[in-house]
């Protein structure tokens, strides 16, 4: 296995741990047609001894029978994934082992009940009964996901008609990845009759089953032998072997149980004695023990291709040596938490009660006003420094930076890390500057080295962290010694946006979405309440969402030729920047004749209230000429998304975001008036009283009345 390191910091730096980020290639089972797979699951002295994951290979924070669990397992090994298919009222294909909702879902019930509309909704939990973002797969999108990867043997429930999942393996062209597991030898031959050229796992535990399914048809170049939960005798493994057909060896419960018991050498014996294919529940500890079996025998993966899978860590990092001083270690604690495109009205709409009767306890604001551009790097990082974006740099997510001839992009790690982008003081440098500690659980600019200081404690971003871990890891800070406990503390949370982008704000995805960001903020709470420390909690968002037109996006106009212009950024801001400047002006005139559901800008000409022309410009980075469509519509050359976020927030309530506050240093049952979000540093400051003297664009008095 090769790792790529991608890692980036400041040489000035010294961290308690390494960064392990890292670009990894893992190894994928892929085969171009379903001979070559039939060929592959055919015994030589050559075979290559595999895992399959029972279930997907669940662990804490991915459920079993999860695409997400799936992606998880795949990082370490070549693998077979083992899944449940069940049918939905309405006959949608879905990944659930059970019968019942109950044990893996957060719904009740049979999910024979329920049509895939209502059980989209549901979220799965690990196997310690934890939720997770994720939720119950389609058949479909599984067997997208897994062609050129893995090896599916597909567990089908009682009740669902094997034609309907054949079906499904056609429909995706995954007969290449795909074993049918059946039972006996009736359920085989039917799903032989129906797909002779798919690959079938069948039970065979002695010599007259196999005599069985071959008198039904079946014949030995389709089956995979399923010989039981314990080892086969040494003459089954003969018979089988000589017939070319490999054997699973279900080691999940006792087989497993005895590896941890007498050491994972267990699973060598195995191999060696006959079996072929562990089906385990401890893909990880048996893989690590196949993978030197293969070693060993100098047994090579010929069809392996590589999978670029995106690995992240969840280490918490630490910047050694740090302390709160003695008279900062009496200030009060923030958390400041985001839940990204949490729009100012979503918390009624979908009635979040426990936000709800926080903001009761506290102080809610009828919206917070994003900045412009409405887009999530930029709001994060003015909610962080008390500056417009023109003003502290990040000017959008994606720009162009003249001066460097090179862009920054949100999706480039490298640059997202580079301190060198960002203006401004964030709260959490204002923090360690004047020795009051600050942690990050995920925030813009807090893996960057801004002014060579990082939080004394974050972690890099890792989207896929499960929530509870996130929590766990706050209250832990608040659970340090004094002199090394955090008070000021940053928290993401990115799934309303993911919901509010792919379904619109209307729709179930993201009500369920916000449900879930709800009872999040309720774990927290109750977890920090356990400290009984002087917590208060400001709970915002970076801005809002709308449905947009999706059936007349705006083109590209005719009059710019792309070949003059670098372009970074489009959708609800196309920004240009001019090779040559005599090109400008022209363009300009060019465009403003043609003005259709758009508004064309120089930087000089910008509205003031968008704080967003050539006077605020301090980077140099906003662009020569700015095209802001009309909402509803948005630049795209395709049709664009359902979702959107970006316009002028002014003209577009719906880019209005959440604020509401509560803890010790706030009045309580408050409501008051929008304002702007460049107003929560001087707050967070105030609360914590950390002086700063540089000039920001956010004043203290705006939400001084809030405070006690
Ligand atoms: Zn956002």
């Amino acid at each position: 296995m090769k790792f790529i390191r991608k890692i980036s910091w400041s040489l000035l730096f010294v961290f308690a741990f390494l960064a392990t980020t890292a670009q990894q290639q893992s190894p994928g089972l892929s085969f171009n047609t379903v001979q070559d797979l039939q060929q592959f699951l055919s015994y030589s002295k050559k075979r290559i001894p595999l895992i399959s994951a029972h279930r997907g290979g669940p662990e804490k924070g991915y459920p079993e029978n999860a695409l997400e669990t799936f992606q998880h397992s795949i990082l370490s090994q070549p693998l077979i994934i083992e899944c449940d298919i069940s049918l939905s009222k309405d006959s949608v294909l879905l990944l659930l082992h059970d019968n019942r909702l109950d044990r893996t879902t957060t719904g009740t019930g049979r999910i024979g009940d329920f049509t895939y509309e209502e059980l989209k909704q549901l979220r799965l939990k690990d196997n310690n009964g934890d939720t997770t973002s994720f939720r119950i797969p389609l058949l479909d999108d599984v067997l997208k996901w897994g062609k050129g990867k893995v090896i599916f043997t597909l567990d089908v429930k009682r009740g669902v008609p094997y034609s309907k999942v054949i079906e499904a393996v056609r429909r995706c062209k995954a007969e290449a990845c795909s074993v049918i597991i059946t039972y006996n030898a009736d359920q085989a031959a039917e799903v032989h009759q129906l797909a002779p050229d798919l690959m079938i796992s069948a039970s065979i535990q002695n010599k007259e089953d196999l005599a069985r399914l071959n008198d039904r048809g079946v014949p030995d170049n389709r089956l995979v032998a399923f010989v039981g939960v314990s080892e086969a005798s040494p003459g089954l493994y003969e018979l089988l072997h000589s017939r070319g057909i490999l054997c699973i060896l279900g080691t999940m419960g006792n087989l497993d149980r005895q590896a941890i018991a007498r050491g994972e050498k267990n699973y060598y014996g195995l191999i060696e004695r006959g079996a072929d294919i562990l089906s385990t529940d401890r893909p990880k500890e048996a893989g690590t023990v196949l993978k030197q079996y293969r070693q060993d025998n100098q047994l090579n993966l010929p069809v392996v291709s590589n999978v670029q899978t995106e690995v992240q860590d969840t280490t918490q990092l630490k910047v050694p040596g740090r302390r709160n001083s003695a008279a900062q270690q009496k200030k009060p604690y923030v958390i400041l938490i985001s839940a990204d495109g949490f729009r100012y009205d979503y918390a009624e709409k979908y009635q979040a009660a426990h936000l709800l009767n926080m903001a009761r306890q506290g102080v809610r604001a009828e919206s917070m006003i994003p900045s412009f551009p409405s887009v999530t790097f930029p709001n994060h990082y003015t909610i962080i420094t008390g500056l417009y974006p023109s003003h502290h740099g990040l000017v959008n997510n994606s720009f162009y930076d003249p001066a460097k001839k090179t862009g920054y992009s949100m999706g480039n790690r490298e640059k997202v890390r580079d301190g060198n982008w960002y203006g401004g003081t964030p709260l959490w440098v204002l923090a360690e500057q004047q020795q009051l500690l600050s942690a990050s659980m995920f925030w813009v600019g807090s893996e960057a080295d801004v002014k060579n200081v990082r939080p004394t404690y974050y972690y890099n971003f890792n989207d896929r962290m499960p929530v509870n871990d996130r929590i766990q890891a706050v209250k832990d800070w608040l659970m340090l010694p004094e002199a090394e406990r955090p008070h000021l503390i940053t928290f993401y949370l990115s799934e309303v946006d993911h919901a509010g982008h792919r379904y619109g704000p209307d729709a179930p995805e993201t009500a369920a979405a916000v449900k879930e960001v709800d009872s999040v903020i309720y774990r927290l709470t109750e977890a920090v309440r356990e400290t009984e420390l002087p917590v208060n909690f400001i709970f915002v968002s970076d801005h809002g969402m709308t449905a947009v037109d999706r059936e007349n996006p705006i083109r590209m106009p005719q009059a710019i030729d792309t070949s003059k212009f670098i372009i970074p950024s489009s959708g609800t801001t196309l920004v240009l920047h001019a090779k040559n400047k005599a090109d400008i002006r022209p363009v300009y005139e060019a465009l403003k004749k043609q003005e259709d559901h758009f508004k064309v800008y120089l930087k000089s000409n910008v509205p003031a209230d968008l704080h967003y022309g050539a006077s605020d410009d301090r980077m140099n980075r906003i662009g020569d000429i700015l095209l802001i469509p009309d909402w509803p519509y948005v630049f795209s050359e395709r049709k664009p998304g359902v979702g959107y976020h970006g316009f002028p927030p002014l003209q577009v309530k719906e880019m209005g975001a959440s604020f509401i506050a509560w803890g010790p240093a706030f009045k309580s049952d408050l409501v008051i008036p929008s304002f702007e979000n460049v107003h929560v540093f001087p707050l967070i400051a105030d609360i914590l009283g950390l002086k700063y003297t540089e000039v920001i664009d956010g004043k203290k008095a705006v939400l001084k009345g809030i405070l006690k």
